[in-house]
């Protein structure tokens, strides 16, 4: 399980977040929300490895990643949009991290085969990002991401780019992969229907630290302080 513990992160003089606690059983699906600017994509990033906290650890099944690069974290990650290399095919896409871990061709083959019929995009494999929708290449995005079996998935606002009804596909799309693969999930919105749609439990953050972690029912039922009140429920 990954769990993280006190984390504090200064940019110069600037908190962004601070006292960040939390443990995340394997195969949990948790997801960040929070008005904008409260730290949650800081708190994915030092998961991920991209930003290094100024104080606290970060540990995975009890050993800290703490100056690990991002690359040997046993974690996938997909961003809001623009993530696939454009000069790449979807397939290319999909073998990508797989290439740089050299794992052998056979292997390689057989998982991007496994991978674009997990995301029902068989068919696209050799096709060029520009040549699909949003909401393909957000798939694409997650196939290449889990392609080397991440413990941990990690997803900054995959969908908010796209329109509603695609959003909603996808949702349940992301539900079923997760079902499917048993792989830990963080996922980042600010949309609380997104939230209690998918979550096992939801981290809600305020000025850069944890304001109430509960299920989507314990948030509404039962907030824990005038703005959780007052987040939940109240469209943002
Ligand atoms: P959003 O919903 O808008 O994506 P967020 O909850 O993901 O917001 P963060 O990106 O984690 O918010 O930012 C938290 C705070 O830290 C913000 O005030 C932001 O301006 C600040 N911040 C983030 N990254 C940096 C950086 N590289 N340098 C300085 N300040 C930063
Ligand atoms: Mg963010």
């Amino acid at each position: 399980f990954l769990e993280l513990r006190n984390i504090r992160k200064n940019f110069d003089s600037f908190t962004a977040i601070d006292g960040v606690s939390l443990q995340i059983p394997r195969g949990e699906f948790v997801t960040f929300l929070g008005p904008s600017g409260s730290g949650k994509s800081t708190t994915l990033y030092v998961v991920a490895g991209f930003i290094e906290p100024s104080a606290g650890e970060v540990l995975l099944n009890g050993r800290s990643l703490l100056g690990v690069p991002p690359n040997h974290r046993d974690i996938g990650m997909v961003f809001q949009r623009y993530t696939l290399f454009p000069h790449l095919t979807v397939a290319e896409n999909i073998a990508f991290p797989l290439r740089v871990r050299r794992r052998p061709k056979a292997e390689i083959a057989a998982k991007v085969d496994e991978m674009l019929r997990l995301v029902h995009l068989s068919a696209m494999r050799d096709r060029k990002p520009a040549q699909l929708s949003g909401g393909q290449q957000q798939r694409v995005a997650l196939a290449r991401a889990l392609a080397y079996d991440p413990q941990i998935l990690l997803m900054d606002e995959p969908l908010s780019a796209l329109d509603k009804k695609l959003r909603e596909d996808l949702q349940s799309e992301i539900k079923r992969i997760h079902a499917e693969t048993g792989v830990t999930v963080i996922y980042v919105t600010h949309d609380q229907e997104e939230a209690l749609r998918l979550s096992d439990r939801i981290v809600l953050f305020n000025h850069g630290g944890i304001e109430q972690i509960g299920t989507g029912e314990d948030l509404y039922q039962r907030p824990a302080s005038a703005f959780a009140a007052g987040f939940i429920g109240n469209s943002n």
